[in-house]
């Protein structure tokens, strides 16, 4: 048998999208119907580059309860190569180094461990683009 951790892997290590083949349109986080086309545009997978620029961002320095050992962090919005925007985390910058139009690249951190199964949770976050 196959972890479950390790079948999901392939999905976790890549930003996966949807473009639509009728306008091209490119969707993160994936969405069933394209907004433009609504149902006679077929979305397809499609692996993103991870690669953009800063497009907005925002310093957290009030936490939700559970995540105040965080703070501050830093919450963007990045306009990728491929012209979507995608909300995430930015991760490995100092919050008075950050600014827009930064060069980043997507990156996979630990986002939570489950104490049950032992199951170690990825998700997407973005840091600066290393070059
Ligand atoms: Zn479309």
């Amino acid at each position: 048998m196959i972890p479950k951790f390790w079948r999901n892997i392939p999905y976790r290590y890549n930003l996966i999208g949807k473009k639509c083949l009728k306008c091209n349109e490119i969707y993160f986080p994936p969405r069933k119907i394209c907004r433009n086309c609504r149902r006679k545009g077929e979305l397809i997978d499609i692996k993103l580059s991870g690669e953009g620029e800063i497009y907005t961002y925002t310093v957290i320095y009030v936490a939700p309860e559970g995540f105040e050992k965080k703070i501050p962090y830093i919450i963007g919005i990045i306009k990728l190569k491929e012209g979507v925007l995608v909300p995430g985390e930015i991760v490995d910058v100092e919050p008075k180094d950050v600014y827009i139009g930064m060069p980043v690249e997507v990156c996979f951190r630990k986002i939570r461990e489950d104490g049950e199964d032992g199951l170690i949770y990825y998700g997407y976050k973005f840091r600066p683009k290393l070059d």
